[in-house]
């Protein structure tokens, strides 16, 4: 079939020794600047994705655009559809997943838990059931949270912090990922690598994020909703650059063992890793609507409330020393280069001129 062929074309290496990877998640944020990444250095890719309206599914396709000009093809379907995901890899011997398929936003959780269920526990299982019985068993790279670390008040946040505090379901979900994955590395041999974001931005960005839909509310001179935390001090976070994150989850992958298949006691089992990738530098949020005011050129109209009890927690900040140890990784964006960077994309993709509010770019000039 026409879908196999184009399945087939798209995840078969182009250097010598190459990967070939399916990425889940790979019309979202994160997976499609990995695929991109990947695909650039030689790796075949292959992408799965539900495309999913959480948040405006046009950005979805527009990416998938991006990477099909780049011959990478995302394959429409569900994490939780495992005859799908069995086809897959009998057509494919994949040396590697990069799971980043999820449903992601602590406030949603609220309004739907469900879907937090499927998408991150059962869905990851799904995921993980089909690549045990594969052959050979593919080494998996997958997207944990810092939210995992909750109302921890270690500060910064190591590896070995307490996570048992998780303050959105999200963030109990994402936790679970991570018990779940070291069953199956423990029983099945599966090399499993967690890697915990903390708060990534950049170009092809998430709406649902506060650095996307400021900028937005700021340009169209909407007021925007400031947390202060229940004791008055400002909400922090350690925004991350994706284009450091995507380094991250490369050298996650090229660092990542042989899954063993031990399934059962004579091997050992391949390692089982958990590292943070952050920018090791908490930006109090007062900061980042300052920087954005400076690149929009306009003023916020700031509406300071103290925070509910949503699911955020105060502050996230980032000890990678672990991640720099095992593959190197040593984050090199400021917020502020950043963010320069995600508003030229954002005036370019959306048409906006950045100080004529509503106005779209050629309707003014
Ligand atoms: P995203 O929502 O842009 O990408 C996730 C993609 O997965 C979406 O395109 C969605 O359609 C797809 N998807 C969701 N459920 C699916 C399912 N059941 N089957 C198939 N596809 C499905 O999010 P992102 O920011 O790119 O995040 C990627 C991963 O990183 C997620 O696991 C997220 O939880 C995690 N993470 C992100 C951040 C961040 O700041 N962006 C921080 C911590 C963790």
């Amino acid at each position: 079939a026409s879908w196999e062929k184009q399945v087939r074309h798209s995840s078969t290496p182009r250097r010598p020794n190459g990967f070939s990877v399916l990425v889940t998640g790979a019309a979202g944020f994160i997976g499609s600047h990995c695929s991109l990444a990947l695909k650039k250095r030689g790796d075949g890719v292959l992408g799965l994705d539900n495309f999913n309206d959480y948040y405006d599914p046009s950005l979805k396709r527009a990416r998938q655009n991006l990477l099909s000009k780049h011959q990478i093809f995302i394959v429409d379907g569900d994490l939780n559809d495992a005859a799908l995901l069995t086809k897959l890899f009998d057509v494919v011997p994949f040396t590697h997943i990069l799971h980043l398929a999820a449903q992601a936003g602590v406030r949603y959780a609220m309004q739907n838990p469900q879907s937090y269920v499927r998408s991150n526990i059962a869905g990851f299982v799904n995921l993980l059931e089909v690549a045990k019985a594969a052959n050979p068993q593919p080494a998996i790279v997958w997207a944990s949270s810092s939210s995992v670390y909750g109302l921890n008040t270690e500060n910064p946040f190591s590896e070995r912090d307490r996570t048992d505090q998780p303050a959105s379901l999200y963030a109990a979900t994402k936790k679970a990922g991570e018990e779940i994955a070291h069953t199956y590395n423990h029983i099945y041999g599966l090399s499993l690598t967690g890697l915990r974001f903390f708060t990534v931005y950049g170009p092809w960005g998430r709406p649902d994020m506060a650095y996307f839909f400021f900028t937005k509310d700021i340009l169209q001179g909407k007021p925007i909703d400031v947390y202060k935390t229940q004791d008055q001090k400002e909400v922090a976070r350690d925004f991350t650059y994706i284009d450091d994150v995507v380094k991250g989850c490369l050298g996650a992958l090229d660092t990542a063992e042989k899954s063993t298949g031990s399934g059962g006691k004579k091997r050992s089992p391949a390692q089982l890793r958990v590292y943070n990738l952050g920018n090791t530098s908490p930006v109090p949020v007062g900061r980042l609507v300052s920087i954005l005011e400076g690149l929009l050129g306009t003023k916020a109209k700031k509406h300071v409330i103290t925070m509910p009890r949503n699911g955020d927690v105060p502050f996230t900040h980032a000890n990678v020393t672990l991640a720099y140890k095992d593959f190197g990784y040593k984050p090199t964006t400021d917020l502020a280069s950043g963010l320069r960077k995600f508003v030229k994309w954002y005036v370019n993709y959306f048409g906006m001129e950045p100080s004529k509010g509503t106005q779209r770019a050629g309707e003014t000039s």
